[in-house]
């Protein structure tokens, strides 16, 4: 039995913790009629909805904001959080709204939350929308993170209007249905540690843990071992986004999730050619969330997230101290360990050695000195070769079974050395060449969502109302690992207009 419109299971736990932690309030409903823009059949499915859902009238009306699931009693979280190494101390939901808490027939928790919703009481200056550019951005890579293997918030669908947006021009509103397990950030905590209120955040922590990590109740500490988990689990999160080449743009605490999901998408951006210092926001001048900054921004963040969690930590705040930092301490350990297991991955290794760590590096290097896409590159090293160097004719490169792959750099001598260790490497544990491309083939994706191909899929959107390439995209990105012969223009490079392309906050 799947769920209807009329008999989805609500549940009110979060909303039960009181008004303390939230704002009850209302969607406001677009003024022009909505449209459904997009569905998300295997999302449907998580939640257990009734197959053809999406078709009722109903549906459109209940995900665009005008109509309310029955019992539903909507509301928008308080948070904090620091901005761009600043502390706000007062931001929420200024434009997302929870319309339901529901459990899966596995007993699983989701929230349906709905992002460009109208106004909040936590809205400040802003309209309380969002634009469709935007959320087609966040409904595309959101899936395609999932489908990557990465943790993330989901996205159900996608509703739209003509109803005017004024952000650098006028755009028209849209509404992202996104599914979380919790929304809880970061930010959560430390609103109620800045204004004193310890209670509150013993009250969240307890939530936390009840609803999400039932395994930290029989800790003697839970809310260290709370503490210990999250930093692994946002270690791990950042390691997956730097081994795939995922800048999120806006690494603010109140964007990062407590269950270590990648949250909020906003200006974000995927590598094209290799370049440590990307900074995908065009806001942030500064730099201070380029891709190479990201696993240091983890750990800033997860130490505001611990000087909020200090007062449950320990009675004595020197010993409470003492207790975390040694705990943050971890991070950097935990986060080397898990990018060399994935770039190990990457490259097909199944043995571990500390000239990996080398052998990685180096092939970076060169990657970044020569501008080589970094996608491209390593799916064109899954079907790497290995041969006896000494049987070939080194000076004589087009014998190279590599080729290929060496063709993609500039300094090509360099290339060899760094070809030939590698060989010497996979040698070293009898690799076998076929085996390795199945499984290399499982971690470096063919197809990434590149900043060119969902512009073009807004593009079509916000000209035609023609959402055929958003649905292609859709598409593509559900098998992000598979050849798809017949999508191979979207392997390739970018085109050069993908450069002038810009992403800010403004969303
Ligand atoms: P973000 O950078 O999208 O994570 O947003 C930071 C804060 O600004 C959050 O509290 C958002 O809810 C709020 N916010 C962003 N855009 C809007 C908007 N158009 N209207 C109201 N609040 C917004
Ligand atoms: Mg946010």
């Amino acid at each position: 039995m799947s769920f209807s419109l009329k008999t989805i299971p609500l549940h009110q736990s979060f909303l039960k913790l009181g008004e303390q932690f939230l704002s009850e309030v209302k969607p406001t409903p677009f003024k022009t009629k909505s449209a459904l823009i997009h569905f998300n059949e295997s999302a449907a499915q998580l939640l257990d909805l009734k197959d053809g859902i999406e078709q009722q009238q109903l549906f459109i009306d209940i995900f665009s904001g005008k109509h309310l699931l029955e019992n539903s009693r909507p509301f928008a979280m308080l948070y904090a959080g620091h901005q761009f190494g600043h502390l706000n101390p007062q931001l929420g939901d200024g434009r997302a709204i929870i319309i339901a808490e529901m459990h899966n027939k596995k007993k699983q928790k989701w929230e349906l939350q709905l992002k460009g919703s109208g106004l909040t009481p936590y809205s400040r200056d802003g309209d309380g929308r969002a634009v469709l550019r935007s959320t087609i951005r966040e409904y595309l890579c959101s899936e395609a993170m999932h489908r990557l293997n990465i943790p993330t918030t989901r996205a159900l669908c996608i509703t739209g209007s003509d109803d005017e947006v004024y952000r650098e021009e006028i755009e028209t509103g849209a509404i992202l249905t996104r599914l979380a397990p919790s929304h809880v950030r970061f930010g959560s905590f430390e609103i109620f540690y800045y204004r004193h209120q310890y209670d509150h955040i013993r009250t969240l922590a307890d939530y936390v843990i009840k609803y999400h990590y039932p395994e930290l109740l029989s800790e003697t500490n839970p809310y260290l071992a709370l503490l210990t988990e999250v930093i692994k689990r946002t270690a791990k999160l950042i390691a997956l986004w730097q081994s795939v080449g995922f800048a999120h743009g806006v690494m603010n605490t109140d964007n990062m999730s407590i269950l270590g999901l990648t949250l909020d998408y906003g200006p974000y951006g995927f590598l094209d050619n290799y370049e440590p210092g990307y900074i995908c926001n065009h806001s942030d001048y500064q730099g201070r969330y380029a891709f190479e900054q990201q696993p240091n921004i983890g750990l800033f963040n997860l130490s505001c997230l611990a000087q909020a969690l200090l007062p449950l930590i320990d009675k004595s705040p020197d010993k409470a101290a003492e207790l975390a930092k040694h705990e943050l301490e971890k991070y950097q350990t935990i986060f080397s360990s898990d990018f060399a297991e994935q770039m190990r991955l990457k490259l097909g290794l199944k043995e571990s050695y500390d000239e990996d760590q080398h052998l990685v590096e180096d092939l970076l290097n060169l990657m970044k000195n020569d501008h080589v896409d970094y996608t491209i590159l390593f799916r064109k090293l899954c079907d790497f070769v290995t041969v006896n160097i000494s049987s070939t004719n080194v000076n004589n490169q087009d014998t190279n079974n590599n080729s290929a792959i060496r063709d993609i750099f500039i300094q090509r001598e360099q290339f060899d050395q760094w070809e030939n260790r590698y060989q010497q490497r996979l040698i070293k544990e009898d690799s076998n060449d076929k085996q390795r491309s199945i499984k290399m083939k499982r971690v470096n994706p063919k197809y990434i969502l590149r900043n060119y191909m969902a512009e073009i899929a807004i593009k079509k959107a916000e000209a035609d109302k023609d959402y055929s390439e958003i649905d292609r995209l859709f598409k593509l990105l559900q098998n992000p690992f598979d050849e798809q012969p017949e999508n191979e223009t979207y392997a390739g490079l970018p085109p050069e207009w993908s450069n002038e392309i810009s992403v800010s906050c403004s969303s």
